[in-house]
């Protein structure tokens, strides 16, 4: 549905008949961290993020799953099952 309070005219998921459903009935501007994200919007004097309303939670425990502009490289590698890793190995042998 399409915002008529912060965001007026852009197409939003937190709107509906009876206003935004969002938290205190606005969505909040973006952080530093979020500068250079495709999914920001400039509405008035202030940008905000177009897939989430509250942009300084979504950076509070780590970066922003939806950014588009920045790559987060996994800590883990690839968990290896050393008895299948064994068998792997033991059939190249032959
Ligand atoms: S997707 Fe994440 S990084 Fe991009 S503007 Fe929204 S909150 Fe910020």
């Amino acid at each position: 549905m399409l915002c008529t309070t912060t965001r007026e005219g852009m197409e939003c998921n937190f709107m509906s008949p009876k206003g935004c459903r969002f938290t205190a009935g606005t969505c909040h501007p973006i952080v530093e961290a979020c500068q250079g994200c495709d999914r920001t919007v400039t509405a008035g004097e202030q940008a905000y993020c177009k897939s989430y309303p509250d942009p300084a939670s979504k950076w509070r425990n780590g970066p922003c799953n939806f950014a588009t502009h920045i790559k987060v490289e996994s800590k883990e590698s690839a968990k290896i099952n050393p008895l299948k890793a064994s068998k792997r190995a033991s059939a190249k042998k032959k």
